[in-house]
């Protein structure tokens, strides 16, 4: 194979064929096959695209580059929800031990941040000792044990998605239907579900911002998972402005804890509920998706979900303290608060802007493998449509030292509009997608 035959092709609106989708990706894990030349591959899919043939052959080409999860025969049904990336999105930390308390196995492997948007392996970081490099055989164990494993992405799932996504990242080559559907799929469909719930981001915060290419990644997402025998279905979320009051890694990690104490914000609350609605319904356990939320809201009040937290921290070798005092995770240096500039309505705050600010002030990565610092990041109280006061304070920094609390007081003054009149925001809930058309 010349391989760079095949980039020729595909830069001019040309097919590869199965076998050469395989050979691509087995070429790029084995050596043979250069980043650049991988690179210039994928520049050429996000302007060409994939056909639908094209598209399950790179799928299932990236998820056969790796190992799958294999459960015990009676485990029961496995359900996992994935985001396409937001900020202030730490709906996995609710959404995990909720549904695993209402009888779901769980096995949810998730990633870290990405670009501007915070990854939940990173989120789990933040409480001092927990594990997240599990071996698959120790994911698996651990599911069937406590019916739920938080933890990343290691080299024998989907290896060859490892290895493009990283080269995604700085080639400018990450917002593409065909390749974030892949990337996303080919982890999911390794996992051993028997359903799958997609979170698909909609708005300026999301890696594709649009309704339209939204509605469309979540198609072919579903189409994906449906084909390969995991029932599928997505919920186009807001993203226009952050999720929740907490964006940054420890901050979330404290309001995610907070939320499975009845005490989270509404919005957070809403998606989570919708969401795990959804996992319910197709692990089978309800019928209804007013059951489902029923039967979630009873696990948040009867406390099971908090306990269930509490059993996978412990289970992963992390400090269950933080359940009851999050002080035991890392805290920031400064804290400053932030007051209303004006009187009036908050009309937006823009979440693209929050998420680059905390990977300036530390909470991200600018290069593979750099360290951290999980406890920086923003409380935002105001939704848009409130109202405020002047000189009413409206939002905290947490940050690593002057520099990054001056940073982050001049994003929240850009961030943040406000003026005389509401300004319509997305619905929180925008749409759902999947095979059967009963909605939650
Ligand atoms: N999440 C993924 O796993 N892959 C992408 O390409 C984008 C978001």
């Amino acid at each position: 194979m010349v391989f760079q035959s095949l980039i020729e092709r595909k830069r001019d609106g040309g097919t590869l064929t199965t076998a050469e989708w395989q050979a691509a990706v087995r070429g790029m894990l084995d050596g043979e096959i250069p980043d650049y030349q991988v690179a210039a591959l994928l520049m050429a899919v996000v302007w060409r695209g994939l056909g639908p043939e094209e598209l399950s052959a790179l799928t299932g080409a990236m998820l056969s580059s790796g190992a799958t999860l294999e459960f015990s025969p009676g485990t029961p049904a496995r359900i996992d929800k994935h985001s396409t990336g937001g900020v202030g999105d730490k709906a996995s930390l609710v959404l995990a031990p909720l549904v695993a308390a209402c009888g779901v196995a769980v096995p949810m492997m998730s990633g870290r941040g990405l670009g501007h948007t915070g990854g939940t392996v990173d989120k789990l970081e933040s409480i001092p000792g927990f594990r997240v490099g599990l071996t698959l055989a120790e994911a698996r164990d651990q599911v069937e044990r406590i019916g739920c494993a938080l933890f990343c992405q290691t080299g024998e799932i989907a290896p060859a998605d490892a290895r493009l996504y990283a080269l995604r990242d700085v080639t400018g080559t990450v917002p593409s239907i065909p390749l974030i559907s892949a990337s996303i799929m080919s982890k999911k469909l390794a996992e051993g579900l028997t359903g799958l719930v997609l979170d698909v981001k909609v708005g300026s915060g999301a890696f594709l911002p649009g309704l339209d290419h939204a509605r469309q990644l979540a198609r072919t997402m579903v189409a994906l998972g449906t084909a390969s025998g995991c029932p599928t279905v997505a919920l186009l979320t807001a993203m226009d402005r952050p999720l929740g009051r907490a964006c940054g890694n420890a901050l979330e990690v404290e309001e995610a804890i907070a939320t499975l104490s009845g005490e989270g914000p509404a919005d957070l609350l809403e998606v989570t509920l919708s969401l795990g609605a959804e996992m319910l319904l197709l692990a089978g356990i309800e019928k209804s998706g007013a059951e489902a939320r029923g039967r979630l809201e009873s696990a948040l009040a009867g406390g099971q979900a908090r306990e269930k937290l509490g059993q996978i921290i412990e289970a992963q070798g992390g400090n269950p303290a933080v359940i009851d005092d999050p002080g035991v995770m890392q805290q920031a240096e400064i804290v400053e608060l932030f007051s209303a500039p004006r009187s009036g309505v908050v009309q937006r705050i823009e979440p693209r802007q929050i998420g680059e600010a905390i990977v300036a002030m530390g909470g991200g990565r600018r290069k593979l493998g750099d360290a951290i610092n999980h406890a920086v990041g923003f409380v935002i109280t105001p939704k848009p449509g409130d109202r405020v006061k002047a000189g009413q304070p409206i939002a905290s920094v947490f940050a690593a030292d002057e520099a990054g609390a001056a940073l982050g007081v001049e994003t929240l003054r850009q961030a943040i509009t406000i003026g005389d009149e509401p300004v319509e925001s997305l619905p929180l809930v925008i749409e759902r997608i999947g095979e059967s058309s009963g909605r939650v």
